[in-house]
């Protein structure tokens, strides 16, 4: 007070306090201003979020679905190939010209590929995936399928998933582990397909151990990534295999068999693309297959 008094004494030093108190003002005001128009800010950002937030909430669940709801999701299409080569005309067996028209025929329709990753987010949290998705997967650690089906695959901008038997990897006519690291590497997905292509529905404990444990170790030790896929060989199946396949992975893939409503997540179906399908068939029957329950 008394320092404000000795200032309003002197003229020159009122005027130098004059400037000092206007500099001091408008910084005030240049300070509330910049803090109220922040606030307006953080304010928007909460709104937006709470709007994306209230649209996903719509369409997407934080907790898992129920059995019932999974059973009830509509299904996307798997496909499911074998081997890829001429004059063999067998029901596991496509020829590369064929295996190209059939995928040339789903990115000319509209069809984007999809992982399981994304399929497991869809049925069990309701995440939303394109209209038009399906899947292609590759069982047996065939070497074709580096050398041919993933070269079409690149062509039409699909990924697919690789299921392995893992005894075969390294052997002649199937892939070694740097094929099946490349194809990991390069955004595909890497499932168990077993150790020796053995029935789930006959085994013992060892054999738990042996086709499904140490075959994720040996896969997971190829791609530095956790194994969370598993295909039945043969597609055979029954209810005790997919409860003790559930403790192992996240989806299990049969063929186009009934699924089973109590372990829906380890019975997702597949479709073997017959070598005799027209393209057109072939999502003429993809379309019929998908749809029954
Ligand atoms: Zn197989």
């Amino acid at each position: 007070m008394l320092f404000q008094v000795s200032l309003l004494i002197s003229l020159p030093n009122f005027q130098t306090f004059m400037k000092c108190f206007l500099c001091s003002f408008v910084i005030l005001i240049v300070l509330i201003s910049c803090k109220t128009a922040a606030r307006k800010d953080s304010v928007g950002t909460a709104d937006t979020a709470l709007q994306v937030k209230g649209a996903a909430a719509k369409t997407e669940s934080l907790t898992k679905n129920s059995n019932e709801a999974v059973m009830a999701k509509r299904q996307v299409p798997v496909l499911c190939y074998h081997r890829f080569e001429y004059g063999r005309n067998d029901d596991y067996t496509v020829t590369p010209d064929q295996f190209d028209a059939q995928m040339k025929i789903l990115k000319d329709s509209g069809y984007q590929s999809i992982l399981p990753d994304q399929l497991f987010d869809y049925l069990l949290y309701n995440k939303p995936v394109p209209e038009k998705s399906f899947m292609v997967t590759f069982d047996d650690n065939r070497l074709e399928h580096i050398t041919i089906a993933n070269g079409i695959l690149k062509k039409y901008g699909f990924k697919g998933v690789y299921f392995i038997m893992t005894i075969t990897i390294g052997k002649k006519n199937y892939m070694s582990k740097e094929q099946i690291g490349q194809l990991a590497a390069e955004g595909n997905t890497i499932g168990n397909h077993t150790f020796d292509h053995h029935k789930v529905t006959e085994y013992k404990e060892a054999d738990w151990q042996k086709q499904v444990v140490e075959a994720n170790q040996t896969i997971n030790e190829i791609t530095g990534k956790p194994v969370d896929y598993f295909a039945y060989p043969f597609g055979i199946n029954d209810h005790t295999a997919a409860e003790e396949l559930s403790k192992h992975y996240k989806l299990s893939f049969i063929l186009s068999t009934k699924r089973d409503s109590l372990q829906p997540t380890q019975m997702v179906r597949r479709m073997i693309v017959a070598h005799n399908w027209t393209p057109q068939g072939m999502l003429k029957v993809m379309r019929s297959t998908f749809s029954r329950n």
